[in-house]
């Protein structure tokens, strides 16, 4: 996949049984690997459906029809700032529990059945799982930002079949997966009632994780708990091991250094990393995107489309989320400036990538050259010309996907 997959699962889930494994790889991500050659119809079925290979934007009559158009951040119903009105979901979540929060009003207002979203692994807490729930306390269990590898999508296809409407909580890129299938099978759109995410700036290599543990001299293997953040806005990373021990480090601690931060390649040219695709996108809302310290819990809210804009208004109706006040496109830009950069970005790199001869996805609906038009010319060929020389020295790209040697508990390969 040249550096283009994310791990979501999917094609492993549209193989069939026992077809494609998902394997950790030595640099900490979850790829998929077929045990045999698979045939052409179904390989069809899975490039038209990737998000590596296929990243289409909302559709444009929603654009045309929204309240608010950008160019930057695409459709717009409302946009406020808010969070979850109970106490425990705010405090829990990874912000301010807006999404738990919708989570658990579409459960017990019986408007799905389950909601399909990830949690840490019981059994290797580090490790991310794809979660269905079918009760709020349940939902509160997957409260919380897993920064590391999760395979959303791993057995979509199983979910489908069930044949009950459920809601979708996941990344931008799960969620275009799930979009692109859409357009091939249509109980996707008869089922997933809602599609939820979070304003995402990338997923880490399951390695990132690791080095925290070697900070503390721990194995994976002994590990209880480990929590991203969460329990406080943005909450500590904290870790807690079977024998009693607890370790902490604070989230500026983990994200400090932007050259340790181990995002996956598809993340450094994800053309909607701030979910167009979405019916609701929850962010952040911290200034300058890091926290001050421990921030009061708050959400920003980017309702996308009506589906989203009615039950946005059945949620503040049903006293399920607060608003603390309307905001706008302005305030958006600067609590997300990183966002900015790389939506304008991405067009550039996408050409530098081109030019060095490596494959590209497939982008449509995103608006990226409107995007690239809002730098200057030196700007977007500093940012092609990085891609260019990175593409070519392999570091947009990625190995031949291999398994681990043997399943890694302990943080070393
Ligand atoms: C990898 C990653 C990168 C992020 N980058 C940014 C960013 O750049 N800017 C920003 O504003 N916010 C970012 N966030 C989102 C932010 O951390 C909050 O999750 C978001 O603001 C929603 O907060 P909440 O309190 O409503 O979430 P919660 O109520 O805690 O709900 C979070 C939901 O997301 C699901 N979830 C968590 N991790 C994953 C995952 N890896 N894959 C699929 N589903 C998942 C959980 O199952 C849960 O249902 C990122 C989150 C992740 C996981
Ligand atoms: S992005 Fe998803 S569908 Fe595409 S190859 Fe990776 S795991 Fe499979
Ligand atoms: S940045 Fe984009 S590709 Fe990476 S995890 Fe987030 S939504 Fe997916």
């Amino acid at each position: 996949m040249n550096g283009l997959c994310i791990g979501c699962g999917l094609c492993r889930s549209m193989a069939g049984t026992g077809e494609i494994d998902m394997v950790m790889t030595p640099e900490g991500r979850e790829r998929p690997v077929a045990k045999r050659p698979l045939d052409r119809p179904t390989l069809m079925r899975i490039n038209a459906v990737c998000p590596g290979t296929r990243i289409a934007g909302p559709p444009p009559a929603q654009l045309r029809e929204a309240r608010l158009a950008d160019p930057v951040w695409g459709p717009v119903e409302r946009l406020v700032l808010g969070r979850a009105a109970d106490s425990t979901v705010r405090f829990i979540g990874s912000g301010g529990g807006t999404l738990t929060a919708l989570g658990q009003l579409l459960l017990n207002s019986g408007r799905v059945k389950f909601v399909l979203h990830v949690a840490a692994s019981r059994a290797e807490p580090m490790r991310t799982e794809r979660r269905l729930s079918f009760d709020a306390a349940s939902v509160l269990e997957g409260a919380g930002s897993r920064y590391g590898p999760a395979a959303t999508l791993v057995d979509f296809n199983d979910i489908i079949d069930r044949g009950e409407p459920f809601a979708l909580i996941a990344k931008p890129c799960d969620i275009t997966a799930v979009r692109n299938l859409a357009r091939l099978d249509p109980r996707v759109d008869r089922y997933m009632r809602y599609a939820l995410a979070f304003v995402c700036g990338g997923a880490s290599d399951l390695t990132k994780s690791e080095q925290v543990l070697q900070r503390f001299g721990l194995r994976e293997d002994e590990l209880a708990l480990f929590r991203y953040r969460g329990h406080g806005n943005p909450g500590p990373n904290r870790i807690e091991t079977m024998d009693g021990r607890a370790f902490e480090i604070g989230y500026r601690q983990l994200w400090e250094d932007e050259d340790k931060w181990m995002i996956q390649p598809r993340c450094k040219i994800c053309p909607d990393a701030i979910g167009q695709v979405a019916d609701i996108a929850v962010s952040d809302a911290w200034l300058n995107g890091g926290p001050a310290v421990e921030d009061e819990p708050l959400n920003g809210i980017i309702v996308r489309t009506k589906r989203g804009l009615e039950l946005f208004d059945a949620a503040v109706e049903a006293g399920v989320l607060q608003i603390k006040r309307e905001t706008d496109i302005a305030e958006i830009r600067e609590l997300q400036s990183h966002q900015v950069r790389k939506r304008r970005a991405v067009w550039a790199r996408l050409k530098g990538i081109q030019i060095a001869g490596k494959p590209v996805p497939f982008v449509s609906d995103l608006a990226l050259r409107a995007c690239a038009s809002q730098n200057s010319l030196a700007e977007n060929l500093a940012e092609g010309r990085g891609a260019r020389d990175r593409a070519r020295r392999g570091r947009l790209g990625e190995p031949p996907v291999r398994p681990r040697k043997t399943l890694v508990k302990d943080g070393r390969s």
